[in-house]
């Protein structure tokens, strides 16, 4: 459609970032774009199911797109961090990186249980950081309705990954 051209247009491809030989998707230039940011935003409210209680974004890029779909929807933020980052009482859940482990942490009693919540993310790449952020919702007894990403990496096969952790409702923008 119009829109996906006017977004994928607004995202540059960087080679070898943050190491060589990965293409890294650089979503600066849409976030500064009025236009691209608000197309990229309405595109994620569009793929939300209804009555959503929580939006859930994962630090730091997941930030940015899920607290204003939250705010369209009328729904809650919540923030999901990576740890030393939230004063509270936490739960955390790690999962494999290339090289090493990384661990994302949410306050426990942010969501209560029951409650419908939709994951937000800019990127789904191999799938892991919504894989863990699924894990602390189901530590959580929260309901994880949706998933709504602006753009996959479908190489890296981040649908399959998340399908055999049970997460099948997953929408990508690009
Ligand atoms: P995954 O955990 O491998 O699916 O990686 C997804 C996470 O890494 C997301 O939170 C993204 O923000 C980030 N990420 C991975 N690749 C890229 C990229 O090419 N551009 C921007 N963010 C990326």
């Amino acid at each position: 459609t119009d829109r996906q051209q006017l977004i994928a247009g607004l995202i540059a491809d960087v080679p070898d970032f943050p190491r060589p030989g990965v293409m890294f998707k650089d979503i600066t230039p849409l976030l500064a774009s009025p236009a691209g940011f608000e197309a990229a935003v309405t595109a994620l409210v569009e793929a939300a199911p209804r009555d959503i209680d929580v939006v859930v974004g994962m630090e730091a890029r997941g930030f940015i797109f899920a607290a204003p779909v939250a705010l369209a929807l009328g729904a809650g933020f919540v923030p999901v961090r990576k740890p030393g980052k939230l004063p509270g009482e936490t739960i955390s859940e790690s999962f494999e990186l290339e090289y090493g482990f990384e661990t994302l942490t949410v306050h426990r009693d942010a969501i209560r249980p029951g409650a419908r919540v939709l994951v937000i993310d800019d990127v789904l790449a191999t799938g892991g950081t919504v894989g863990a952020t699924a894990a602390l919702l189901r530590q959580m007894g929260a309901e994880l309705v949706h998933v709504a990403v602006l753009m996959e990496l479908s190489f890296l096969e981040g649908r399959a990954r998340l399908a055999e952790l049970g997460v099948d409702n997953v929408t990508a923008v690009l």
